[in-house]
Parts: structure tokens; C-alpha cells; sequence
């Protein structure tokens, strides 16, 4: 009979004496730790690097997933919802709540607003294209850019997309946070967006970021036959907001009002 402890044993039975406890410390040849270490180190480099995790399709396809269940049906909102990278909009120490249903400080005091509300702001304008028979939501007006996020969903939705902003340090922000999307038909202007943005109207489908006391005129010269304005407005229940949604047809105006809603305050002028 052979002395079998002399000789090293083989690896699958030994891992399976070590699973039981039965390895002596002292056999040197074989260390079934540092294997086992091994294989769990090997196994976890066989997975791609997923950065925060939030850069996998997986994390925005959840976050769509829970609208959609919440009731937001517009399949190209959906879409564009599940394409854009939330999380490169907002400030590193923020990414992680990037693909939540809230809203998160973008800098001088403003938000960026819930995907949900923005899912259905987006929705509305959708609905009013596919009723005049368009496919996408044509020529768009944003006032109120912010980080930008928004502004890239419409550049997915729409044919050509002019968004205002008031803050030039936002409007610079936006510009940097976009300029990796490559969005060529998007236009990015620093101005008082309550006078529109005359040189590229009249257009399909405008849609205002935050809500003022009034409708400013201008927005409603730029508004295209067939198209859709969708703005915060005061007008809601206990002094708040209301979604206010005009279209306009060959006969004219028409306005319906939706939900309450919460949004920054349209101001006047720039900084
Ligand atoms: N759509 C944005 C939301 C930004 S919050 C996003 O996805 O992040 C609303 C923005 O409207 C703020 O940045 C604010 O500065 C801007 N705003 C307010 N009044 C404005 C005005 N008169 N013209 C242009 N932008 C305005």
C-alpha cells in the first residue's frame, strides 16, 4: 500500500475534504483557500465592468418598467425613456438615485423633474402627433433646458428641438452634458423663454419646464396648426399648479386642463 499522504492529493478530492473540514493545515502542496479565493476572484472578472451599475441598460429598463406599470403607455416616451442616460445629468454624488421616480437639484436652485412627469408631459405631446397623423412630434419649443435631460428625450421624440434656458450656467452645463449624445437636431439657446424663440417657429409641440401666472403670448403666436402646448400653469387646487395642455386647430385655441403638478417658477428676463 502506497503512503497517500506524501503525495498530493488530487484537487477535486481534496476541495471535497475541505468542504467537509477534514484538510490538514499542515499539507503544503495543496491550499484549498486560496483556490477557492481564486475561482470566486476569477468568476467575478469574467463580469463586465459595470461602472455605478448605472450605466447598464438593465437599471433604465426598471425604471421604465415601473412607469409603464404606473401607467404610462406611450410606446416611443417609453422608449426614448429607456434610451437616454439619466444618470449622466445629474451630479456625481446623485447618480445613485439617478433612475428613482424623483426629482433631484441640478444647481442654482432648479430640478430636474420626475420621469414620471416628464414621461407624461412627453405623452401628451405624443398623443396630439398621432392624432394629426405625424410620426414624431416635429418641430419642438423646450422653455427651460436645465440639465438637459429632457431636452435629449425630445431630441429622441422629435425632428428638430430648440430649448431655452434662462441661467447661462445651466445653458453651459446642458451643453457639456449633451455634447456626448451627439444629438445633432437639437439647438441649445441662452434667453428669456417666455418670448419663444421667433427665428424657428411655428412649432408642433411646446413644452415648458417650469410654470408662471400666465401663458406669455409668444408661445402661443409659435404654436403651429396641429400643434400641442403642454405647460405648468397657476390655476390648481389650493393656489399650486395644474398641467395646462392647448392645441391649435384651423378654428383655434383650445385648452384643457389636466392634473396638479409642482414646478419652479417661470421667470422673466436672464440672469
Ligand atoms: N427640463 C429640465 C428641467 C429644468 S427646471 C431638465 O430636464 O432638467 C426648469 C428650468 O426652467 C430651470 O433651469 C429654470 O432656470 C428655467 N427657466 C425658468 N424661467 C425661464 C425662462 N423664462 N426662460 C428660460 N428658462 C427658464
Amino acid at each position: 500500500m502506497t503512503d497517500d499522504s506524501r503525495r498530493p492529493p488530487k484537487f477535486p478530492l481534496a476541495l471535497d475534504r475541505v468542504a467537509r473540514g477534514s484538510a490538514r493545515p499542515a499539507d503544503r502542496t495543496l491550499r484549498p483557500q486560496r483556490l477557492v479565493q481564486s475561482a470566486v476572484t476569477d468568476a467575478q472578472r469574467l463580469r463586465p465592468p459595470t461602472g455605478h451599475g448605472l450605466d447598464s441598460d438593465a437599471v433604465r429598463r426598471r425604471m421604465v418598467e415601473r412607469l409603464r406599470t404606473d401607467g404610462l403607455t406611450s410606446e416611443p416616451v417609453l422608449a426614448a425613456l429607456a434610451r437616454v442616460p439619466r444618470h449622466c445629468f445629474v451630479d456625481s454624488g446623485l447618480v445613485a438615485q439617478a433612475y428613482e421616480d424623483t426629482s433631484l437639484p441640478i444647481g442654482l436652485g432648479q430640478t430636474i423633474s420626475k420621469p414620471s412627469v416628464v414621461g407624461r408631459m412627453l405623452a401628451l405631446l405624443q398623443q396630439r402627433a398621432e392624432a394629426v397623423g405625424r410620426r414624431d412630434l416635429g418641430r419642438v419649443l423646450e422653455i427651460g433646458t436645465g440639465c438637459g435631460y429632457q431636452a435629449a428625450l425630445l431630441g429622441e421624440l422629435g425632428r428638430s428641438v430648440v430649448s431655452i434656458e434662462r441661467l447661462q450656467a445651466l445653458h453651459e452645463l446642458a451643453r457639456e452634458r449633451l455634447a456626448p449624445l451627439r444629438r445633432h437636431n437639437l439647438r441649445l439657446v441662452y434667453g428669456d423663454g417666455r418670448l419663444g424663440h421667433a427665428p424657428q417657429a411655428p412649432y408642433d409641440s411646446i413644452i415648458a419646464a417650469a410654470g408662471g401666472e400666465d401663458l406669455p403670448p409668444a408661445w402661443l403666436d409659435q404654436l403651429a396648426v396641429g400643434g400641442r402646448l403642454v405647460a405648468p400653469m397657476a390655476g390648481g387646487p389650493r393656489g399650486g399648479q395644474v398641467l395646462l395642455v392647448v392645441d391649435r386647430d384651423e378654428q383655434g385655441l383650445r385648452e384643457q386642463r389636466h392634473e396638479a403638478v409642482h414646478f419652479v417658477p417661470l421667470k422673466s428676463g436672464t440672469d
